[in-house]
This record gives C-alpha cells, sequence and structure tokens, in this order.
C-alpha cells in the first residue's frame, strides 16, 4: 500500500490505473548536478510521467547512462506490466517496471529477450504525475 494525497492505495493497482500498457514517448532528463537533484522522468503518449527514482535510496541519481542512450533504450516501449518487490535483507521495497516493445505480451511470459526490466524506488510510484489529476477509476 502507498499514500498519494491522503488516500491509501495497492500500489500495483495504483500503477496499473494510470500507467498499464502505456507507451514511453519521450524522457525528460534529470539533472543530477542540481540541488536538490532533479530525477529523470519517463514520459507516456497518454501524458503521464514518471520520476525514476534510486531503488536503493529514492534520491535522483540514478541515470547510469546518457540521456541519449537512455531515450534510445526506452522510447517506444510499452509499460506491459509491475511487480512489487518486498524489502529483503539490504535492500528496501521496491517496484520493478516490465518494458517491452509487444504491448500484448503477457507479463508473466517476459524474459530478457522480450523485454527490459526498469527498478525504481517506491516514491517513483507517489510522484507520478496524472493529466487528469488523478481522476482514473482506481476501485476497477
Ligand atoms: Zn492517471
Ligand atoms: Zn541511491
Amino acid at each position: 500500500m502507498i499514500a498519494v494525497n491522503g488516500s491509501y492505495h495497492c500500489v500495483v493497482e495504483y500503477l496499473d490505473a494510470h500507467l498499464g500498457g502505456s507507451q514511453i514517448k519521450d524522457i525528460v532528463p534529470g539533472d543530477p548536478e542540481a540541488s536538490p537533484a532533479t530525477p529523470t522522468y519517463l514520459v507516456f503518449c497518454d501524458g503521464h510521467t514518471l520520476p525514476i527514482l534510486c531503488p536503493d535510496c529514492g534520491a535522483a541519481h540514478t541515470m547510469g547512462m546518457e540521456p541519449d542512450e537512455f531515450l534510445e533504450d526506452v522510447a517506444g516501449l510499452y509499460l506491459i506490466g509491475f511487480s512489487y518487490l518486498p524489502p529483503e535483507e539490504d535492500e528496501p521495497e521496491g517496484i520493478e517496471l516490465i518494458l517491452s516493445q509487444d504491448p500484448d505480451l503477457d507479463p508473466n511470459d517476459a524474459n530478457d529477450d522480450n523485454s527490459d526490466s526498469l527498478f525504481v524506488h517506491l516514491s517513483s510510484i507517489q510522484q507520478l504525475t496524472c493529466p487528469h489529476g488523478g481522476e482514473e477509476d482506481l476501485t476497477g
């Protein structure tokens, strides 16, 4: 469960309501040198954005590669699924985003050949932005 704007949601249902099946259109590169650092955002075709925060500490320093390279890797991919990763000994809880070029791929059939994984901090989910003001039906 995560708290968003004072109400609690199941994190996977929340993500699915906003971003399930969405296609990545663009990224907004962050600035890790800024103070505070700004995260890189994924921009989806339907207007949602999702900041990529370090899965370990929630800070905005996760970009391991050049923005151009990262954009090339993720642009056009569909967000076909998510997994909640419970906390482990030395790692906090987090979210795995499952990305694929095939919007109809069953996330259960996802593997290294047909999809990519991106790990983000739970805070990323709380900071997603919604073009509908968060009005999606989160109950269904
Ligand atoms: Zn939304
Ligand atoms: Zn970190």
